[in-house]
């Protein structure tokens, strides 16, 4: 395929529609995932094997939207297994695959549709090993089909607490319990608010009733305070919350477990977009620090649009309709279609938007971080993984003038590992700002460099020699 006009960072709901919504108006497309397949965190694909082994947890609608873009392959390139790690000049995209180096790319128009991490939070114990995220459980039960653990317990917060019991159960898997910090009066209140989406509320109460019929007892208003074991997990304490989540230590039980699978919710995944200049602010509600966007999807940067999770927590239906609004407007900025016919072709997509974001700004609201949360690490516990860093040499650092993620970077090699601050930065960012008593503005967002992702060392040299054969 010639030049793309489009390049749409990520393959998943978002990423997918808005390649078919822009292909399907003459947009040459070109989208970029570093998974081996699109279809994203919800659609991961699943090798045949593990299809065979977990079919009742494929979900069809990944299936239905790779077929639609297999349908416009004329118009649609799709590089699986690649990752941008870098973008300069606003619009200069490195791509690079293992085995086959760097690719430059200078399209007229971008969309980051780059999705969500899970947010997990520093607490004693957090870093034994038989402690994952709900992800990771998934992402070994449903497309590797190994079983995370024996005796597991699912916590933290948010609707992916119930999808991943459901999925482990009908693994055959033993799912203690599930421990929901939110209060469960809150809860009661999402069939009224989010009606509209009634679709996703059948879908959860289906989650419910797999677990209720597993006799999986599901607690409201707890939390983990802390994890013990060895070598390895093998008890976790739990205590009931506030409404801010402060736990009563003097109700706190404990549970035999080799597995403890914590998350507390989504936070959008935006470093690529900010070095390529786009604006952020924080959002409590949108899943921490999020990209500025105007109602056409534009983010600050002309000719950069975001869609989905990586452009402010909302899930997948909402990522599917903010994809094919993007893909429009591109295709109408790039004249592919006149502003009648977006304008045409908008409405629906807006109206359906409308329907799914009463439900999601509840699910915001009961799901939000609370300071409680942050109160949990005790001088010992760690707070970067990747550089071991305890929260006692991070609070020396504080006391001695450290007010940011730079500050403590440098003073105490926090952020500077593997992740790059990804996992680590965000329930620390928190945990100052409460330290210090300021707005966690105060304290700042990570400010990524290239490259966002580790990559191999020929890559990165090899796409410097591209670079300066180009302005030889
Ligand atoms: C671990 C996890 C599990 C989830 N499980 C469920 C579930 O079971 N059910 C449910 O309803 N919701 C689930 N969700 C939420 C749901 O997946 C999202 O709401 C939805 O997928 C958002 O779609 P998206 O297209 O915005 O992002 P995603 O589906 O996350 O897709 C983003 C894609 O961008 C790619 N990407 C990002 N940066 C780069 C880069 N620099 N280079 C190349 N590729 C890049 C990623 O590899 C990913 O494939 C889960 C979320 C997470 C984080």
């Amino acid at each position: 395929m010639s030049k793309p006009e489009l390049l749409i960072v990520g393959g998943g709901p978002a990423g997918m529609s808005a390649a078919i919504e822009a292909a399907s108006h003459g947009v040459r497309c070109c989208i970029v995932d570093e998974g081996r397949e699109l279809g994203g965190q919800i659609y991961r694909d699943a090798h045949a094997i593990e299809r065979e082994a977990s079919p009742d947890l494929i979900n069809p609608r990944g299936d239905e939207l790779r077929k639609q873009l297999a349908a416009l392959t004329n118009l649609i390139e799709v590089r699986s297994d690649s990752m941008i790690w870098g973008i300069s000049d606003g619009n200069k995209v490195a791509v690079g695959k293992e085995a086959s180096g760097t690719e430059f790319i200078t399209p007229a128009a971008m969309i980051m549709a780059t999705g969500a991490y899970e947010y997990i939070p520093p607490f004693p114990g957090w870093t034994l090993p038989g402690v994952m995220t709900p992800g990771s459980a998934q992402i070994l039960a449903k497309n590797l089909n190994v079983m995370p653990g024996n005796r597991i317990v699912v916590a933290g917060t948010g609707p992916l607490l119930y999808v991943v019991a459901s999925q482990l159960v009908q693994k055959g898997i033993n799912v203690v319990a599930v421990l929901e910090a939110t209060q469960r009066r809150d809860w009661l209140k999402v069939p009224f608010a989010g009606w509209q989406a009634w679709e996703l509320l059948k879908e959860g109460f289906g989650y419910l009733r797999v677990l209720r019929r597993a006799g999986v007892p599901v607690y409201y208003g707890r939390i983990v305070t802390h994890a013990e074991g060895d070598a390895e997990l093998s008890h976790i304490y739990h205590a009931p919350v506030d409404k801010n989540w402060f736990p009563d230590r003097d109700k706190e039980e404990c549970l035999e477990v080799d597995t403890l699978c914590i998350g507390y919710g989504l936070q959008s995944r935006n470093y690529l977009a900010q070095l390529a200049g786009c604006k952020i602010e924080f959002d409590e509600l949108g899943g921490g620090w999020v990209l500025q966007r105007d109602k056409r999807l534009r983010t600050s940067q002309p000719n950069i649009y975001a869609a989905g999770d990586g452009a402010g927590v909302a899930g997948s239906k909402i990522a599917e309709l903010e994809g094919r609004l993007a893909g429009l407007d591109v295709a109408a900025s790039l004249g592919h279609i006149d502003a009648e016919k977006l304008q045409q072709k908008n409405k629906p997509l807006q109206r359906e938007l409308e329907r799914f974001s009463s439900l999601k700004n509840t699910f915001a609201r009961l799901t939000r971080i609370r300071p409680g949360l942050t109160e949990l690490v005790d001088t010992d516990t760690i707070v970067c993984r990747c550089e071991e860093v305890r929260w006692k040499e991070a609070k020396e650092a504080i006391e001695h003038g450290g007010h940011d993620f730079r500050t403590l970077k440098v003073m105490t090699r926090l952020g500077m590992g593997m992740c790059q601050a990804r996992f680590c930065w965000p329930p620390m960012a928190r945990i100052v700002a409460q330290y210090k008593g300021c707005d966690i503005s105060e304290v700042g967002p990570v400010r990524p460099r290239p490259p966002i992702r580790p990559v191999r060392l020929d890559v990165i040299a090899e796409a410097q020699s591209n670079q300066t054969q180009e302005t030889e």
